[in-house]
């Protein structure tokens, strides 16, 4: 049986990594690096990891990295200074709180505290709402990785049947916009539709954002779809070892579609790719 072809992120990801940090190693008459602040409250083992993996990629591009490592106790107020004082730090050009954070606080708040210009994940209403009027701005990262890696490898979009599953705010929805901007068909599933095996084999292309494993079987996907897992899950098997899946059954699905993701080592690392990008953009808009 043919099986399906990768959309390697992860090579993607350091292809633009390396092409990240030339531009910046030529930007040097700002007389300062692009600078991150990536916010993070509590020890979340998934959180701690994700913020790792950005500030090593920050530290191999040449990003400089003003994190802050918060106990969970932190108030909102706390948090809310912290980022105002980042707004007006001129070496900081992005600033990103990582979710999700302890129940007290509320991160809707502290999102619209951040200015616009500043907003490395794009979850600002204001970049949000640029998105959907179709204006340039800030783009969500993971949705954005998404985009670059299906644009990486050519796949047709306009006209094309997009189903995304999964209509958060972080993903699902920012996502489908996208994809409707390069006139796809879209489709947002979502955990009360009905018959979502009927919606996802009307799918050209097939995006699983939901943080379920194995929710996308291989008879919900047309052949020659292609699939894009966001999903990033840890199962751990009968001998007690863990590993990342999607929300896809991989094994199965790779049989029937044209293209689909890995996890790990598909959108996971785009993700911080866009986030690099994004912050490299902030440094040179903020220097015009
Ligand atoms: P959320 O929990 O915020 O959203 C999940 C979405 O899936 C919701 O819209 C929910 O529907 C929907 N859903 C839940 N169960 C079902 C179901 N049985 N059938 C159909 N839809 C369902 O998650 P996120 O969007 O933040 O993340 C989604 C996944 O992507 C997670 O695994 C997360 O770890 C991963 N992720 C990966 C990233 C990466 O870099 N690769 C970055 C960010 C997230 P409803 O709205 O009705 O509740």
């Amino acid at each position: 049986m043919k099986q399906a072809q990768l959309l390697n992120g992860k090579a993607l990801a350091q292809r633009l990594q390396s092409e990240l940090k030339e531009q910046i190693q030529t930007q040097n008459q700002f007389n300062r690096p692009p600078g991150l602040a990536v916010l993070m409250v509590g020890d979340n083992p998934a959180s701690a990891a994700y913020v790792r993996n950005k500030e090593r990629a920050c530290t191999n591009v040449g990003i400089a990295s003003f994190g802050q490592h918060f106990e969970i106790e932190v108030t909102q107020a706390e948090l809310e200074q912290t980022i105002h004082r980042l707004n007006q730090d001129e070496r900081v050009d992005g600033i990103l709180v990582q979710l999700p954070l302890p129940g007290h606080l509320d991160a809707v708040a502290l999102l619209l505290q951040i200015d616009p210009d500043k907003d490395a994940d794009g979850l600002h209403p204001t970049n949000l709402g640029k998105l959907v009027r179709g204006e340039q701005g800030l783009r969500s990262c993971t949705p954005a990785g998404v985009m670059r890696l299906l644009q990486e490898y050519q796949i047709p979009l306009k006209g094309k049947q997009a189903v995304v599953v999964g209509r958060s705010i972080l993903v699902g929805k920012p996502l489908a916009l996208m994809l409707l901007a390069e006139d796809a068909t879209v489709t947002i599933a979502h955990s009360r539709s009905q018959n979502l095996g009927a919606i996802t084999r009307s799918a050209d292309i097939l995006i699983g954002a939901v943080g379920r494993p194995g929710l996308i079987t291989v008879d919900m996907v047309k052949p020659g779809a292609v699939v894009v897992d966001v999903g990033i899950n840890r199962v751990t098997d009968g001998s007690g070892s863990s590993r990342l899946v999607g929300d896809v059954d991989f094994d199965a699905v790779q049989n029937v579609a044209e293209y689909i993701t890995p996890v790990p080592g598909g959108i996971g690392p785009m993700t911080v790719a866009m986030l690099l990008q994004n912050t490299v953009t902030s440094y040179l808009q903020r220097h015009q």
